[in-house]
């Protein structure tokens, strides 16, 4: 069975056919470590985690790479602000970010280029692009002359011919097109110490000059997957595509996969608007930044998620409860529910109904404790929710005699002795679970 995505490009579902036989090259467009990253960005990290898992799981080999925007107008901004030197800046929101990928259970991707590192290609690229007439210089930069471009906004679904009326000459910017973007902006004194030599001028390197520099630099001139927000689809990866396909004429990126965003009260949940949330103000809460990826795998990443902290408790209280229907003992994996499983994640992630088959496995009576277990197991290589099965205890006796107690008050409908006694029983360090096969006993 092979994984079969939506493709932004094309605007359909369609099988992957990686470049390299059974190992399957991905990007994703990584955080600007400028702030610390949002849920929103993070709703991002884990849909890609996911991929990855799920590919794994179907028995490919990925190469992931996920950038590390470290220069751009807000780093410069918020160092010079801060009186501090950019990279020093940059590195503390990094180990910020990375320390949330482990919190979420995100498997670091192999690669984590960061834009400084790679000036070198970005020159290389852009040197080309003039030399073959794709780029121009301007006053303030070298700009890529999009109408050079075959193809240019398919990804957007913009047509240039329409566009052409409204080529006018910027003054403030000497662009040709209003379209036209930046691959190089020339030092100005505002960028202060924060500068690269390069035979066109001294500046530093657009936004996506870097991304595809990157790309191609650790994943070759045609890649296999890349992802990124649906924010980025214009002009982000649009331009993306422009400026590769120009450089190497190949086809850049044969499937493009876009994710939802996150909301919050109807809107994008955003730094600029203000409604952000981070894993730490998670935490504070009193959560697990594991619910939060619980919620995330509730909703499809093609459809928009709303963040409420109604949403979060329930997530959070769904997880524990998966958790207590883990046994002690891990048997075999039962082999149709693995198959329903492919087919699920294999369908575009279908993660929803992943964690619903999930559910059908805890709670299937037909299955012994210890397939249920192992079964569960498996799925967690890709839902990474932290299963694990229950460490076995000794339960002592006064707790053994209350939940009988507990038991004989359930049967008589006492419910108001039974929750009294759950109570206690709480209060002493232990939780019990009415399971369709009695009462079930676990350290809290
Ligand atoms: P940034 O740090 O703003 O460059 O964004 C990093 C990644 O997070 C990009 O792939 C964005 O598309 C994505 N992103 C930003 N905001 C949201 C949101 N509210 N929901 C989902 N993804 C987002
Ligand atoms: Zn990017």
């Amino acid at each position: 069975m092979a994984l079969v995505l939506f493709n932004t490009l094309t605007g359909e579902k369609e099988q992957l056919r990686p470049v390299h036989d059974r190992e399957v090259r991905t990007y994703h467009c990584g955080p600007t470590v400028h702030d610390f990253a949002h849920v929103g960005n993070f709703r991002s990290s884990i849909i890609y985690d996911i991929l990855r898992r799920t590919l794994e799981y179907a028995g490919y080999h990925v190469e992931q790479v996920m950038n590390i925007t470290d220069i751009d107008d807000k780093t410069i901004k918020r160092s010079q602000e801060e009186g501090v030197p950019l990279s020093s800046l940059t590195l503390r929101y990094e180990n910020y970010f990375l320390a949330d990928l482990r919190h979420l259970n995100i498997k670091v991707p192999e690669h984590l280029p960061h834009a400084t590192h790679h000036i070198g290609g970005m020159v290389v690229i852009i040197e080309k692009l003039l030399r073959d007439g794709f780029a121009y210089k301007a006053d303030d930069g070298i700009y890529f002359d999009i109408t050079k471009s075959k193809g240019y906004g398919t990804l957007a679904g913009i047509k240039l011919e329409s566009e052409t009326q409204s080529r006018i000459s910027n003054d403030e910017y000497d662009k040709k097109n209003v379209r036209d973007f930046a691959l190089w902006k020339f030092w100005t004194e505002t960028d202060g110490e924060n500068g690269f030599d390069a035979s066109f001028g001294r500046g530093r390197p657009g936004w996506h000059i870097e991304c595809s520099a990157m790309a191609m630099s650790k994943l070759g001139e045609t890649i296999d997957i890349h992802s990124g927000g649906v924010d980025l689809i214009f002009p982000h990866h649009t331009n993306e595509i422009a400026q590769s396909e120009a450089v190497t004429g190949k086809k850049f990126v044969n499937n493009w996969l876009h994710i939802e965003f996150l909301m919050v009260d109807g809107q994008k949940m955003s730094k600029s608007l203000g409604n952000f949330i981070t894993i730490r103000n998670i935490v504070e809460r009193g959560f697990s930044p594991i619910a939060y990826r619980y919620f995330v795998l509730g909703a499809h990443y093609r459809t928009k998620a709303n963040f409420t902290w109604e949403a979060l408790a329930g997530a959070q209280t769904a997880l524990q409860r998966l958790k207590d229907h883990m046994g002690p003992e891990v048997g075999e994996e039962d082999a149709d529910y693995r198959q329903q499983f492919l087919e699920c994640i294999l369908d575009d992630l279908d993660m929803p109904r992943a964690l619903a088959l999930a559910w059908e496995v805890a709670k299937d009576q037909n299955l012994s404790l210890a397939t249920r277990t192992a079964t569960l197991l498996d799925f967690d290589r890709v839902l990474g929710l932290g299963l694990k099965p229950q460490k076995i205890v000794e339960v002592p006796d006064e707790i053994k005699q209350l939940v009988a107690e507990r038991t004989e008050a359930r049967q008589a409908k006492n419910w108001a002795k039974s929750d009294e006694l759950r109570d206690k029983i709480n209060d002493l360090g232990w939780v019990v679970l009415d399971t369709e096969s009695g009462p079930r006993i676990s350290r809290k």
